[in-house]
């Protein structure tokens, strides 16, 4: 895999990330993509786990860091940059001097840059995560809390630590339009963000009935095929995803 980085293999894609009061793009999820010789795609959820066995999880999240800021200080608007951590990167101890370096070799504001760390991540050592957490945060940057509610400790995490941002997992979304429990409990994490002062984004929104009881429930941002696939680049919304996030 360590090979693929060199040979260009490797590629950025780029989902907008849209808030819900005024259907404007707030940011990009950077998510990694590898192309193979043939021209299709591996997907990241299959070769990450295999870097993330073999170490080669830590070059190649190096490279996906430095590679989204430096594509990123081109976009036409200042916009947030989400990029994802392993949980290996995150169990490595030089992750916040890491970034501190790339943030100094690219250019790129730490206020644009937002890092996104699942639960799970943190669990096998939550105090050493939330040092490590804290360090970047020193730096400017902001942390969001990926998956969210897909784990086992997702409330005690949140205790344990001031993320800026909640990404609720798409799994909910999948069920939401014949499942009262999923709609249940996305509301309950949209008050419980509330409660807390941390901005919840939808993840995985497909449909206008799924982005309309979102905006019901006062979510602040989504993300999904709805506003917008991964692109190579960093479009702007479709004529057809304003007027979708318009209606409702
Ligand atoms: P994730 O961080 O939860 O990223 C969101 C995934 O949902 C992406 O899959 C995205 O393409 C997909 N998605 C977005 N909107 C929708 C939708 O409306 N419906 C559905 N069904 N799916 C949607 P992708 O790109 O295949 O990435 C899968 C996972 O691989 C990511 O999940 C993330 O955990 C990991 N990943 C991707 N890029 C990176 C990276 O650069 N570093 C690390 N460590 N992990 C990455
Ligand atoms: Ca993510
Ligand atoms: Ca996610």
């Amino acid at each position: 895999i360590d090979l693929s980085i060199e040979q260009g293999e490797f590629e950025l894609y780029y989902q907008p990330q849209v808030s819900v009061g005024n259907n404007e793009i707030t940011g990009y999820e950077a998510l990694l993509r590898w192309r193979q010789k043939d021209g299709s795609f591996i997907s990241p959820a299959e070769f990450i786990p295999v870097a993330e066995d073999t170490g080669l999880i830590l070059p190649i999240g190096e490279w996906v860091l430095r590679r989204a800021c430096e594509e990123a200080k081109h976009w036409d608007k200042p916009l947030r940059l989400a990029v994802n951590l392993s949980p290996v990167q995150l169990g490595h101890t030089d992750l916040p001097r890491l970034v501190h370096q790339v943030l100094i070799d690219t250019g790129f504001p730490p206020a644009r840059l937002e890092l996104e760390i699942t639960e799970t991540a943190m669990i096998t050592d939550m105090a050493r995560s939330t040092f490590i957490l804290r360090q970047l945060k020193a730096l400017g940057v902001s942390i969001a809390m990926d998956d969210f509610g897909t784990g086992y400790s997702s409330l005690s995490t949140l205790r344990a630590f001031p993320f800026d941002k909640i990404k609720l997992d798409r799994a909910f979304m999948g069920e939401l339009e014949d499942n009262t429990q999923s709609r249940a409990i996305i509301r309950a994490v949209l008050s419980l963000g509330e409660s807390l002062s941390i901005p919840v984004l939808a993840e995985g929104v497909e449909t206008v009935d799924q982005l309309n009881f979102l905006r019901e429930q006062g979510c602040d941002e989504v993300q999904g095929y709805l506003l917008g696939r991964p692109n190579r680049r960093a479009l702007p919304l479709s004529q057809e995803s304003v007027e979708i996030a318009k209606a409702g």
